[in-house]
């Protein structure tokens, strides 16, 4: 019987490696979350944002109805990449200046509202694996299996620059830590936090095993 399964946690704790992977494995669809906050972000950073990355809340929501998401199945990933308006935004989505804002983006309840409504229709058939913040707690609440990853700042934050540098990002470890506990502070401290573990997830601590590991634990978890 098919499942959903809802992976929540900071950035950078690898939630999306086992997501994949699990995902593949079981033959089930993959949404990340993060990538459809980070491409409403590219959206107002491109139409809405002025030069010193201030924005009109007002104007933002304006704009909400003009942006079209969708993931496409890539056979070569084996998951589905982003697409904003139809231009395949996977990549750009990830530097660091997307990443820089899009905290404060995605604390926006009307853009909050209008996503968690379009993942809740993706997960409208069972047989999903969706990682995020508040899946477990918000778009799922009733997700049969909850996993939420957590990792030390610094072991993330090496995760992140590793990333960034295989993609040819010219850019220093000191700038991908400040960005890493930036959003760890924005997207915790809110009153809305989007950030909290379910009451029934299971916690992993990526600091004290291995994706082999964590991976093998999460597939039985799964298959229970
Ligand atoms: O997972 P990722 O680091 O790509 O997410 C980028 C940002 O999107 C997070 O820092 C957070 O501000 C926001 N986000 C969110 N709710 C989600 C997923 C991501 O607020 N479900």
């Amino acid at each position: 019987k098919k499942i959903t399964i809802a992976i929540d946690g900071f950035s950078s704790t690898g939630k999306s490696t086992v997501a994949k992977k699990l995902a593949r494995e079981l033959g089930y669809v993959y949404v990340d979350t993060g990538a459809m906050y980070r491409a409403v972000t590219l959206y107002m950073m491109r139409k809405v944002f002025v030069a010193d990355g201030n924005f009109d809340r007002e104007a933002i929501i304006r704009h909400l109805p003009f942006i079209n998401l969708k993931f496409v199945f890539n056979n070569s990933l084996g998951y589905g990449e982003i697409y904003l308006n139809n231009e395949n935004v996977e990549k750009e989505i990830r530097y660091l200046d997307v990443s820089k804002h899009v905290s404060q983006v995605a604390a926006i309840p009307e853009i909050r509202k209008m996503l968690v409504k379009q993942q809740q229709e993706m997960g409208k058939n069972k047989g999903i694996v969706m990682d995020g913040r508040d899946i477990g707690t918000v778009v799922f609440p009733g997700a049969e299996l909850k996993i939420f990853m957590t990792a030390s700042t610094e072991q993330r934050a090496k995760r992140r620059y590793d990333e960034l540098k295989e993609r040819g990002d010219n850019i220093e470890y000191e700038a991908v830590l400040k960005n890493v506990k930036d959003r760890d502070f924005l997207d915790s401290t809110r009153e809305d936090s989007p950030l909290r573990k379910a009451v029934d997830a299971v916690e992993f601590d990526n600091s004290r095993m291995n994706l082999e590991e964590q991976f093998e634990k999460v597939l039985k978890l799964a298959n229970d």
